[in-house]
């Protein structure tokens, strides 16, 4: 008799006694990491892994740079934390390359070759030498950095349409959109509508540079076009191409935006530097969340409450956050970790936190009632590496997953060596787009910018390429799978009429068989859904969740 096993390491094992067969295949199975202990003078931590399901397997990797036990929470989830000589935020699996100190070196390597032509970018020099005493230069360097600095006011006037007309997802009162809509705007800055009538906007960049980096084509929409008022806007980090001074105070003169949310450090900066008022602006650390809500479709959204959702030892629970969702439309904010870092100067490198976003939208109309709402829900990767070694991404999917939607970087990876800690090249983006169990994603971060050494035309083609690769695998195995089953299915017919067994029990070894199937399948994973579109463009989440009644 014929039978199949998931051993250890997801390896599917089927022995076809009749044929004296013995087959393995392995799955792809994503696996849940924990911390359990660490050696803070050995700089080494071990992590338990937790299957998907429940089932828990001890294994361990090993961190290779210095880890604090504090770093990181019971379960091994990263903390926001800070390196304790420079004081400067980390990222806890990857202390020593982001502890505030390295990066210039590697920079001014990277760059070298370019960097002269980077100055002169902003004016610093042109080529001719300047006379520092000749006020004709000095005038030049003032008028270079002058248009360096001038922002686009000007959305593209080829542009005849407004971004309600193109998400058409503002919704009114009677009609509930059921969905959520996402606009790209360029670069990181994406304008989604949620059910219930939120509009958020994410790293808003309308000027013509990010830092000494001239912008490719003028962005697809301005403020003027946006929503009245933006219900809230998230700022991923303190970088030139993410936190763009210009747009915010545009955004401010114009009353465009209610609420700001920011990782750590961020909001100081807000207040002193682009005068956004300080009741408006809500700063978070890893892992916290912030619950705003609406009375009506049409209503001004308050804050309903701040809460560290998963610090058990907090008091702020969930459990508090949740009290009378139902009641009102809500909107939950989740800042969550990201591989990155930040600096705007070059000493502040690592001042400021850096995070990705998890939405969760619950109208009123649905109950709910865990954490995170399950409703409809987004996440906005900011910008990240992917780390090799750590879950990183896998936790993140694993507390605040699956999503309907997510917006996740793919451009400014090359050269790896460089850029790989702070920027996820595209096949890695698919592998983020997998680990946060994203049902849909669409790439951002590329064609606005060309911050990298890649060609600006590189990351969509290789994205679409590495999508076509993963489905064919999935595809694969898929087929693989069926295959085993099926021979397991007629080995067993053969064997129970062979032995003489009652017609009955022959069909409830077809359907044992068929079940077995179904439940392989089930392991696989989705196929990847991760969309390149043109700024300007917009999409939809998959598919709208279907409420169990
Ligand atoms: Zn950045």
């Amino acid at each position: 008799m014929g039978y199949i096993s998931r051993g250890k390491n997801n390896i599917v094992s089927h022995y076809n006694a009749k044929k004296r067969i013995y087959t393995r295949r392995k799955l792809a199975r994503q696996q849940h990491l924990a911390i359990v202990d660490d050696d803070t003078t050995k700089g080494i931590a071990s992590y338990k892994s937790i299957a998907a399901g429940g089932n828990t397997k001890w294994k361990g990797i090993t961190l290779t740079e210095p880890a604090q036990n504090s770093w990181f929470d019971d379960e091994g989830y990263p903390k926001t934390s800070r390196d304790p000589i420079t004081g400067r935020f980390v990222n806890p699996w990857s202390s020593e390359k982001s502890n505030g100190e390295n990066g210039l070196v590697n920079f001014l390597r990277w760059k070298f070759g370019g960097l002269f032509r980077t100055l002169d970018a902003v004016g610093i020099v042109d080529g001719d030498a300047h006379d520092k005493n000749n006020p004709a230069d000095i005038q030049k360097i003032n008028r270079n950095a002058a248009v360096a600095a001038a922002p686009f006011l000007e959305a593209d006037n080829s542009i005849h349409r407004t971004i309600e007309d193109t998400t058409n997802s503002i919704a009114d009162d009677n009609n509930e959109s059921e969905k959520i809509d996402l606009t790209w705007i360029g670069h990181s800055t994406t304008l989604i509508s949620f059910p219930g009538n939120f509009t958020v906007l994410t790293d808003p960049h309308f000027s013509k540079y990010a830092g000494p980096v001239r912008r490719n084509e003028p962005p697809s929409f301005g403020v003027d076009d946006l929503p009245n008022v933006v219900d809230c806007v998230l700022i991923s980090h303190d970088h030139m191409d993410h936190l763009d001074y210009w747009s915010i105070c545009e955004l401010i003169d114009k009353s465009k935006v209610k609420f700001w949310v920011a990782p750590l450090g961020i909001k100081s900066w807000l207040m002193d530097k682009a005068g956004v008022p300080p009741e408006h602006i809500i700063e978070l650390e890893w892992w916290e969340a912030v619950r705003l809500s609406k009375d009506s479709l049409s209503s001004s959204p308050e804050i309903e409450g701040l809460v560290r959702a998963f610090d058990k030892s907090s008091e702020r629970a969930s459990d508090e956050l949740h009290r009378n969702i139902s009641e009102k439309n809500s909107l939950m904010i989740t800042c969550a970790p990201a591989q990155h870092w930040c600096s705007r100067t070059p000493f502040d490198r690592n001042r400021r936190l850096w995070c990705s976003y998890a939405v969760h939208a619950t109208p009123a109309s649905s109950e709910n009632t865990g954490f995170p709402p399950h409703t409809h829900s987004f996440y906005f990767a900011g910008d990240t590496g992917l780390p090799p070694e750590f879950p990183l991404h896998h936790m993140v999917g694993d507390r605040l997953g699956p999503f309907d939607l997510a917006a996740i970087p793919i451009g400014a990876y090359e050269p790896n060596w460089f850029m790989r800690e702070s920027h996820c090249n595209p096949a890695e983006a698919v592998k983020i787009h997998q680990a946060v169990r994203a049902k849909r994603s669409v790439a951002v971060h590329f064609d606005t910018f060309d911050l990298a050494d890649e060609p600006r035309e590189e990351p969509p083609k290789l994205l679409l390429d590495e999508v076509d690769r993963v489905n064919k695998e999935i595809l694969n195995m898929a087929v693989e799978v069926v295959a085993v089953a099926d021979e397991v299915g007629i080995s067993a017919e053969l064997e129970a009429v062979e032995s003489g067994l009652a017609s009955d029990v022959i069909v409830r070894s077809a359907e044992d068989s068929h079940a077995t199937t179904e439940k392989l399948v089930k392991l696989l994973p989705p196929l990847v859904d991760f969309a390149v579109i043109k700024q300007g463009q917009s999409i939809s989440s998959a598919a709208t969740r279907i409420e169990q009644p």
